[in-house]
């Protein structure tokens, strides 16, 4: 269910359901030179109205714009800064907590976006913690990786622009990708990063530059749209469980095993 379909009666009336609300974020940036600027935000849509059917969840709008500072030089990018998009999230939160939902789940879809989201959920727990919130909040890619990594390699090579998004994109918009160019890509590839992480350390030595960087993580050129099927519906089937779950307060940390949540 979309909450933009909904007249304010009706979500008054849902309210009283208290059902989870999965918000869709991502980003508008770039995605190397074959997928289109839109991947972040496109598959974290489609996983949310996805899991939205199968829970009975609420789906709001999607927030397209993230936190992208790292593309800035590569046209096309538009970016929240850090401080932009975590006041994005919590107002859109603080707004669905006023109305009444009480469980809202952030469906990620760009991965640097997650330690605002986090940020802003602590902020919002504190602003409104005696009203029995919860908030949680994910990068699909790394909610269902055991079940990815049986379909493609992934995570070896990092996430961005790679087998794994061009192939979902092949599922969902086939005329947006430029298999062409990907299979150019595949051909003279070789494992490049711009940031490291090692030993836990996260390291930044300088902006990425378009003029010798394409932009892409891993190697698109092994993607296909059977591939973007399987990972779509491995991603719903595991975050439609996770939902159920949290729907039911399983996840929450300060309630004892076993011991039902309030209102149960
Ligand atoms: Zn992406």
């Amino acid at each position: 269910m979309l909450l933009e379909d909904l007249t304010w009666v009706e979500a008054r009336e849902l309210v009283k359901k208290d059902p989870v609300v999965i918000v869709p974020t991502g980003s508008t940036e770039q995605h190397g030179p074959h997928l289109p600027l839109k991947v972040d935000i496109a598959s974290a849509d489609y996983i949310a109205r996805a899991v939205g059917d199968r829970t009975g969840s609420l789906v709001a709008p999607p927030l397209n714009f993230g936190y992208s500072e790292l593309w800035w030089n590569y046209p096309g990018t538009i970016s929240f800064s850090a401080e932009t998009y975590k006041a994005a999230i919590h107002d859109i939160c603080a707004s669905l907590i006023r109305c009444g939902f009480r469980k809202i789940f952030l469906l990620n879809g760009h991965n640097p976006n997650l330690i605002l989201l986090q940020a802003a959920a602590y902020e919002l727990i504190d602003k409104y913690e005696n009203q029995n919130i919860s908030i949680g909040a994910g990068t699909y890619i790394f909610m269902a990786k055991e079940e990815c990594d049986k379909i493609g390699e992934n995570f070896t090579d990092g996430t961005h622009a790679n087998e794994m998004e061009t192939s979902i994109m092949l599922h969902l918009y086939p005329d947006l990708v430029k298999m062409d160019v990907a299979k150019e890509l595949g051909k003279n590839y070789k494992m490049r990063r711009v940031i490291a992480f090692d030993q836990g350390a996260v390291i930044v030595n300088r902006w990425p530059d378009s003029d010798v960087y394409s932009g892409v993580y891993g190697n698109p050129s092994l993607a296909s749209a059977e591939k973007g099927k399987a990972y779509l519906e491995a991603l719903v089937d595991k975050i439609s469980e996770f939902i159920g779950n949290f729907s039911e307060g399983r996840y929450n940390p300060s309630r004892p095993e076993g011991v039902p949540a309030e209102g149960d």
